[in-house]
């Protein structure tokens, strides 16, 4: 089987415990299926990237022996790609600009949705500005669904979270391909970007979950294949909540490497490594475990 997966982390800060996690586990499962492992700087949202944070990373991973096997791809440079995408979709009739400001969105809901505290998009601006300028371009999520034959209702398996489904025109509404600041929208970088570097396979945090019935219309919309999704577990900081670096989550300590690892391995239910293990032995030793957990899955 042909297998690409990848890493993508947001240089926003070094990794902490819980992105080792997902890196471990995506890095595991390429091994384990004798794949690739490709890696992704999620730099499109430039007012939040660290300088110097992506080169920091991947230190961090190579401390870890979690090299790429291929060139990085920076999404700061894919400009014209996503710009491709952009347009793709506007011919089609399948994006459209909208005018509204969070306070319009808000207004329409009786309450606000929290999710991500963000309102549901109640399409508002589909039949046209109505006057007003634009601001962000959208997604008209029933327009593709229609126009692909496909169910209001996206469903996937997630290999470790089984069966999930979405309404994402009810539970999201269209949704942003280009902010109103200019920026490209997290939704369509990633999806062009698994386009281009051929994922099979994405392995990544459970927080992320919830984009995935986006990304599927999304590929569905540009005609990409939909890959196979897992969910890592999150690890919880002290307080309970998801490790990040808004909550204070310490970047990993190099100087202890393979203590990282053994705290990642745990977190995903696999035996932690001996103390005097090297953490070339201790990737192979989960590379093998992991294959009987997951290579079926
Ligand atoms: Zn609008």
């Amino acid at each position: 089987m042909r297998y690409v997966g990848r890493f993508a982390p947001s240089p926003t800060g070094l990794l902490h415990a819980g992105s080792l996690v997902a890196a471990l586990a995506s890095w595991l499962d390429a091994r384990a299926h004798d794949g690739q492992w490709l890696s992704r700087i999620e730099d499109v949202d430039t007012p939040r990237c660290l300088p110097g944070a992506a080169q920091a990373i991947q230190q961090q991973l190579a401390r870890c022996g979690m090299t790429p096997d291929g060139a990085v791809l920076w999404q700061s440079q894919r400009h014209a790609h996503y710009q491709a995408a952009l347009e793709h979709l506007v011919a089609q009739g399948w994006a459209y600009p909208c005018g509204c400001s969070r306070k319009d969105i808000e207004a329409t809901q009786s309450q606000t949705v929290a999710r991500h505290q963000a309102a549901v998009y109640p399409g508002t601006c589909r039949i046209g500005l109505n006057g007003k300028p634009a601001r962000a371009w959208r997604l008209n999520v029933q327009a593709v669904q229609q126009a692909l034959g496909w169910p209001v209702i996206t469903a996937w398996t997630d290999r470790r979270l089984g069966t999930q489904e979405q309404n994402v025109n009810e539970e999201v509404g269209d949704f942003v391909l280009r902010r109103a600041d200019g920026l490209w929208a997290y939704q369509l970088a990633v999806v062009v970007d698994d386009g281009e570097q051929g994922i099979t396979h994405v392995v990544r945090g459970q927080d992320l979950a919830d984009n995935t019935a986006r990304q599927i219309v999304l590929q569905g919309a540009l005609g990409l294949p939909t890959p196979k999704y897992m969910h890592t577990p999150l690890v919880l900081g002290p307080n309970g909540e998801k490790m990040s670096k808004q909550n204070g989550a310490q970047a990993l300590d190099l100087h202890q490497p393979l203590a990282a690892l053994n705290s990642a391995a745990l977190a995903l239910g696999l035996p932690a490594a001996a103390a005097d293990a090297t953490v070339p032995q201790a990737l192979a030793r989960w590379s093998q475990d992991w294959a009987a957990l997951w290579h079926k899955a």
